[in-house]
């Protein structure tokens, strides 16, 4: 259906694109995933020719769409495009949004795009929101409508570009479904995408780009559990941390947050995590205060990018008890929000040291 040869893309002198090639069948369900700024995003933006390709060539059923004869609205009325940001029109409703494009570019009639719309609306599970203007609708839902606006137009490939990755935490998983939904029922998707289960569970292929290549491609089994090559192993396996020494009671605790955040971000970790995060670290140092006297505290956040467990681990010098012991606090509040946070606990000292490991509970 697709076939991509010898693809580059330079910005200037950028080379962002530097040499792909890949083939993709009808029906496939194709994840795209590594670090950010390896070009994921302009592989799929010259597909459809929102990027220009600088070299290389592109076919869609046996056509080089690089030719300048190419009819490009109707090679982009075969592809849809869903983005992070939604690009609904906000002064249309729902049902407008989604027979614009039929009843403009496919000539459709109003009654059959409406019929169709419905339909589609139905499908993302938002047909009572059709009079709905998108400003009124959830992030989440904002995006199921793009992705209905885009089936109106009868594509045979939808590329998604981080469609959940705007998203607020709780609504990620209302658009993943869909997508799955749309996956089993045979369309053929090329997702680029952060969410790693999501992508092994979805897709028939897994491809891995870094730095302007496609640097392994294989099942979700080959990339997840077997990766073959160096980088890949290491994104796949990547565990980050972010240190953060505390030397005195007098901590910047607004400093320390703002460490946190910029590692959340980094990590694309949701905003509901991040919050939990803030809240758990705040609420051990609150306990740990006492001990700051003494001793400095080393604080290591891990995040595993394949599991996406996230642990806090607080290392002081030491055979202190415990110090989440309920008897040495002067209340239980603190201790009941750690509690309420965490899928696990585990404390052990030694004339070595003491560690508090701290699980953080994900959903
Ligand atoms: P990814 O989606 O993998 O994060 P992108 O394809 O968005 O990566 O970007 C790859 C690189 O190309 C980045 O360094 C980015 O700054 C650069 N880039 C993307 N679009 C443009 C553009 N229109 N002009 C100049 N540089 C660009
Ligand atoms: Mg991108």
């Amino acid at each position: 259906m697709i076939k991509v040869d010898h693809l580059s893309k330079k910005f200037g002198d950028l080379t962002v694109l530097r040499d792909v090639t890949t083939e993709i069948v009808k029906g496939e369900v194709i994840s795209i995933i590594g670090p950010s700024g390896t070009g994921k995003s302009t592989f799929l933006r010259c597909l459809n020719l929102l990027d220009q390709p600088s070299g290389g060539k592109i076919e869609i059923d046996g056509v080089n769409i690089l030719n300048p004869s190419t009819d490009v609205p109707k090679l982009r009325r075969k592809m849809g495009m869903v983005f992070q940001s939604f690009n609904l029109f906000a002064h249309l409703s729902v049902l407008d949004n989604l027979t614009l494009g039929p009843i403009k570019l496919l000539g459709a009639g109003r009654a059959e795009a409406q019929s169709k719309a419905h339909e589609l609306l139905k499908l993302v599970g938002l047909a009572e929101k059709a009079d709905s203007f998108p400003d009124e609708l959830s992030g989440g839902q904002k995006q199921r409508v793009a992705i209905a606006r885009c089936l109106a137009m009868d594509p045979e490939i939808i590329l998604f570009d981080e469609p959940t990755s705007a998203l607020d935490p709780t609504m990620v998983s209302e658009v993943l479904a869909v997508m799955r939904r749309l996956a089993k029922e045979g369309l053929t998707m090329l997702i680029v995408t952060h969410e790693m289960d999501f992508a092994r569970d979805v897709s028939s292929r897994v491809l891995y780009m870094d730095d302007g290549v496609i640097y392994e491609q294989g099942t979700p089994t080959q990339i997840f559990e077997q990766p073959q090559r160096e980088k890949t192993c290491a994104f796949i396996h990547r565990i980050r941390s972010l240190n953060l020494r505390i030397n005195s009671q007098d901590f910047d605790l607004y400093a320390i947050n703002a460490e946190i955040e910029q590692f959340c971000e980094k990590q694309i970790l949701p905003k509901k995590t991040r919050q939990h995060l803030l809240l758990l670290v705040e609420e051990l140092l609150v306990i740990y205060r006492p001990r700051l006297a003494g001793a400095p505290l080393e604080i290591i956040l891990g995040y595993a990018e394949k599991t996406g467990r996230l642990e806090l681990t607080l290392d002081a010098l030491g055979d202190a008890p415990n110090p989440l012991d309920s008897a040495a606090l002067p209340d239980e509040l603190g201790l009941t929000i750690i509690t309420n946070l965490a899928e696990s606990i585990d404390y052990r000292a030694d004339s070595n040291g003491n560690r508090l490991s701290i699980r953080l509970i994900r959903d």
